[in-house]
């Protein structure tokens, strides 16, 4: 679970890396940024339709693929083929995730920060003989879900 960001800072950041963009924060995207920062984990589109029946289905595409395109919003692979969303790193910090390969469903979880220095140290020696820079990582844990074990 990571720790949802101060609301307001969230939108702030939101606002200035659409306007970066040459875009608008409009009440939709204003309201997906919100759904998105309440659910604390990358949700399908459905999803988001079942929590908000009143958004239309042609406007979150429409928006997600706009704030996917500011870096607001990020798109996150599971063991399906649904597409899944969540608010970037930058926006709500770095974390994994817990894939469930029998649902689908995917939670955030975060390493703390002795561990992923560790591991980031451990990832560099690795990587380093191969001419690779490494900027960062991204390490999913595959696996069923309480619900499904
Ligand atoms: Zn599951
Ligand atoms: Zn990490």
């Amino acid at each position: 679970m990571t720790t949802p960001p101060d609301r307001q800072r969230l939108h702030d950041a939101a606002a200035s890396k659409l306007r970066s963009d040459g875009q608008l924060y409009t009440s939709g995207r204003r309201q997906l940024v919100d759904l998105l920062a309440d659910m604390n984990r990358p949700v399908t589109i459905y999803e988001l339709l079942e929590t908000k029946p009143k958004l239309t289905q042609s406007s979150v595409y429409r928006n997600l693929a706009m704030l996917e395109e500011a870096g607001i919003v990020q798109k996150v692979a599971s063991s399906d083929d649904r597409a899944r969303f969540e608010l970037a790193e930058d926006l709500i910090g770095h974390h994994h995730h817990l894939i469930c390969v029998a649902c689908g469903r995917v939670d955030d979880f975060v390493v703390p920060a002795r561990t992923e220095r560790t591991l980031d140290a451990a990832l560099e020696r690795i990587v380093s003989s191969t001419g690779f820079v490494a900027a960062g990582h991204r390490l999913d844990i595959v696996g069923t879900c309480a619900a499904c074990a």
